[in-house]
């Protein structure tokens, strides 16, 4: 894959939300074509032969990928939300942020034990965000659980990856 391309297009914001904070904008990756695609084609060729039946896509940069992959396998599209978005009854996850705490959730008919699941965001930075996702996924006891992100911060957060479960398959498309 041509990372060079997605590097290219990439918008990092310093100081934004908070002084100190560079933002990885991958609004610009998505508004770009040939990102787009690219992204996609990756996705899809990564996740081809896993028997992927729903991608869990996390509020909200984790949506867009997920329904265009998701049209590709062949798969459905779960919403993660954050919550009092979700109409019906759901199944919830708290966890702690670097200010406080957070929730995500999940409708509660919606992923079963049959369900290999692959969950999807935009970014890896310390991997709360993802592991609460996991958690909150494995209530629902599928077959099997993966995670990709579109870009994963290793040099700023060396660790994120290994303090997921090891049962959890994890890739990105842009590593730095
Ligand atoms: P983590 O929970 O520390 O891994 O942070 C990842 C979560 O925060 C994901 O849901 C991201 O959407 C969001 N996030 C953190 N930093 C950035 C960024 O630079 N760009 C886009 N999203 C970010």
């Amino acid at each position: 894959m041509n990372n060079q391309i997605l590097l290219n297009h990439l918008r990092c914001i310093p100081d934004w939300p908070i002084k100190g904070v560079i933002f990885r904008d991958v609004s610009t990756l998505f508004k770009n074509q040939q990102c787009l695609k690219l992204m996609s084609d990756e996705l899809v060729n990564i996740y081809k032969d896993k028997g992927i039946t729903q991608i869990v896509g996390i509020e909200s940069r984790g949506f867009v990928m997920s329904s265009a992959v998701a049209y590709h396998l062949n798969a459905g599209v779960v919403l993660c939300r954050k919550p009092g978005k979700l109409p019906c009854e759901t199944i919830q996850e708290s966890y702690a942020k670097e200010y406080g705490m957070d929730t995500i959730e999940i409708h509660k008919d919606a992923i079963t034990e049959d369900d290999v699941i692959l969950l999807h965001d935009d970014l890896l930075a310390t991997g709360g965000t993802m592991k609460a996702a996991c958690k909150l996924v494995k209530k629902f006891h599928p077959k099997k659980i993966y995670c990709n992100f579109i870009i994963e911060l290793n040099t700023e957060f060396p660790n994120a990856r290994d303090s997921f479960d090891p049962d959890i398959e994890i890739t990105s498309l842009l590593k730095f």
